[in-house]
């Protein structure tokens, strides 16, 4: 799902990284699309969010810790809707899940992904409306779609030629008639700030468009009638910023849509446009707003339509990065400083400084997965030291143990400080794991000055609890 995300494995940055980080900026700022909206620099220098000093969230839920502004989440949830007042917007599960989440966008009019048991399991059990909940998956089990056919779940995304069998079975055992989506593998790879059109059929999701999995898979479905075929879906990839990829997606699975009406005489109804919808990482990241991502894709539907002489279906999307992502901060303690020398002739003044904090791989796999990007700043205080250019790292038995490859830190960073690392909402504690025996950290929400802890810390018990031999 965001295996497309991978970028080229970490590229030599040379000594002082990356060309647009060789200016050094001020070290107290907090550039406004990094942070949650609630967050901003105390007049003591110490960040606060909706209110609450980081301090002293650091010193009731202790560190590392995520910290959720609940109304930016809310906010943009919000903007989605508004952006597209026609159009169902399901949260993408997977990008961070928990019963609290899930109630939050639930009373903002979302509707929801899973795409396991497990992530089903959470938004049941939160109270999600089933006919509001999708369920994704390449491998869903015969155990899962029993139970989200049981649940009621409002529509299943097809995967593979093997799951209509199932989940035909199922319907005809239970007497049930399950609403279904078709995922279309479009031949579209989104990249950053690129799309690739062509050879990405070889992956795993959907039924390929070019080798006409996808118009059997549509027919197969039609002619059995067991399951309620609603419409086509596709996906993209992650972390996009250029329309074009979607602007390609689209015309293609209407082209498919055209040819399902011309061959079986039947107008789908639904059409799924995905998630992807990228986030500001660093400065270096200019995310399109909601509503300019809305207007282009309209565009590009109706165009489409038209041409194809189709009725406009009605749409849905599945952001989940960019609904959670911004959303969070990590906040961390520094454990060490350490400054090394890069060889090769490199004196003192060209070596690196390493700040070690009490996380790292273990609640941000992301920097050492895809190579992401992320930014830092120092949170319990304002420096007037010199900008320095560090690399903040973990706790870890890796070297690639790295959680902001380059950030400009005040030079006197030092054991004890707070550092804040922006844009941690989706894929970290989502794919955190216990590595090296660390538990995993809570999720704490703020909002109006009140802080609550919605996931608590995983303790030393939790993980012996686990070891029963
Ligand atoms: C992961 C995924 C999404 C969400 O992607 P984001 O980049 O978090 O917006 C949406 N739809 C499907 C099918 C996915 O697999």
């Amino acid at each position: 799902m965001r295996a497309h995300e991978a970028g080229a494995l970490h590229g030599d940055l040379g000594n002082r990284g990356p060309a647009w980080l060789r200016t050094p900026v001020d070290v107290n700022a907090l550039v406004p699309q990094l942070w949650p909206r609630n967050v901003a620099r105390a007049d003591g220098g110490a960040l606060t969010v909706a209110g609450l000093d980081v301090r002293e969230l650091a010193a009731e839920y202790g560190t590392p810790a995520y910290v959720l502004d609940e109304d930016d989440l809310r906010e943009r949830c919000r903007e989605f809707r508004a952006a597209f007042p026609d159009a169902d917007v399901y949260y993408a599960g997977k990008a961070f899940l928990c019963r609290a989440v899930v109630r939050m966008i639930a009373e903002e009019g979302l509707f929801l992904d899973v795409c396991t048991g497990g992530e089903l399991a959470t938004a049941l059990s939160a109270g999600m409306p089933p006919e509001r909940i999708g369920f994704h998956g390449n491998n869903k089990s015969v155990a899962e779609l029993t139970r989200a056919v049981d649940a009621g779940v409002g529509r299943i995304i097809v995967d593979s030629f093997a799951e209509i069998d199932r989940l035909t079975a199922l319907a005809r055992e239970r007497g049930v008639r399950p609403r279904v989506l078709v995922r279309v593998t479009v031949g579209v790879e989104a990249h950053t700030h690129e799309f690739i059109a062509t050879a990405h059929e070889d992956q795993k999701f959907g039924f390929s468009l070019a080798g006409g999995a996808a118009a059997a898979a549509a027919f197969r479905i039609l002619d059995e009638d067991v399951l309620e075929l609603r419409g086509l879906h596709s996906h993209i990839g992650s972390q996009i910023f250029d329309a074009s990829g979607f602007e390609v997606s689209a015309r293609r699975v209407l082209a498919l849509q055209a040819q399902i009406r011309d061959a079986r005489g039947v107008e789908l109804p639904e059409l799924d446009l995905g998630g992807g919808f990228g986030i500001a990482y660093t400065t270096q990241d200019d995310p399109a707003a909601p509503q300019d991502l809305a207007k282009r894709l309209a565009k590009i539907v109706d165009g489409e339509c038209a041409a194809e002489q189709l009725r406009v279906p009605h749409l849905s999307i599945e952001p989940g990065r960019a609904i959670v992502g911004p959303a969070v901060f990590t906040l961390y303690e520094v454990g060490t400083v350490k400054s090394v020398p890069l060889g090769a002739g490199g004196g003192a003044a060209d070596g690196r400084v390493y700040v070690s904090v009490d996380g790292g791989m273990s609640d941000n796999i992301r920097t050492a997965l895809y190579d992401a990007s992320y930014s830092a700043t120092v949170a319990n205080r304002a420096s007037s030291a010199e900008p320095m250019l560090a690399r903040v790292v973990g706790k870890h038995c890796e070297s690639g143990d790295i959680v902001v490859k380059d950030e400009f830190l005040p030079a006197d960073v030092q054991p004890g400080d707070l550092v804040a690392v922006p844009g941690t909402g989706a894929y970290c504690r989502s794919m955190a794991s216990n590595y090296n025996h660390v538990p995993r950290p809570p999720v704490v929400a703020v909002r109006d000055g009140r802080a609550r802890l919605i996931v608590r810390r995983e303790t030393e018990d939790d993980l012996l609890a686990l070891d029963v031999g």
